[in-house]
């Protein structure tokens, strides 16, 4: 498969499972969370989805479309490791991360603090959606949407 391929499969998988989870998470209060705001892509189909939900954006440094920037206060920037400390507790319904970059020695890094840090935002029965495995046991893998291949994304419910 060419890696233009895989990008499109990998892209399909998210938006098929973000379109997924929707009345899941809308069973549990709480905001949402996207670690990797990126160009704000996967933030401006959260926002379509979740019109009534406060939904809080993290990366590094804002580079998002303008159309896709979330207000300030919603904003966090820095590195995700230490700025996620921060809302530890906060009881997410929804925690998205894309944080993934394809090469295996920093992801394998960011795999050291990212599964804790999802655990320790959602609340009891929050989803966290993923582009990197979350080993945890309190995160119950649900079963991905029809069409979607395991091991593409990550699906989670907090128990
Ligand atoms: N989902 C986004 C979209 O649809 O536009 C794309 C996210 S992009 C693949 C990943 C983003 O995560 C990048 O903007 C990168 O700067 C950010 N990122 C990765 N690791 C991070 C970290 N440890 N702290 C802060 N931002 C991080």
């Amino acid at each position: 498969m060419s890696r233009l391929d895989s990008f499109i499969r990998r892209l399909t998988a998210q938006r098929d499972i973000l379109n997924a989870i929707v009345a899941l998470v809308n069973g549990t209060e709480g905001p949402v969370l996207e670690f990797g705001l990126g160009n704000g892509r996967t933030y401006d189909h959260l926002r379509e989805h979740f019109p009534d939900r406060r939904i809080i954006a993290f990366d590094r440094e804002v580079r998002s479309y303008s159309s896709s920037t979330p207000p300030a206060e919603n904003m966090v920037t820095g590195d995700i490791r230490k700025s996620g400390q921060a809302f530890v507790g906060i009881g997410a319904a929804l925690a998205h991360a894309d944080i993934g970059t394809g090469h295996d020695e920093i992801d394998a890094i960011t795999l050291t603090w990212l599964p804790q840090l999802m655990v320790g935002v959602l609340a009891r029965d929050g989803i966290a959606v993923s582009g990197l495995p979350l080993e945890r046991p309190e995160l119950e893998p649900l079963p991905l949407p029809a069409g979607v291949k395991e091991g593409r994304y990550f699906l989670y419910r907090r128990t």
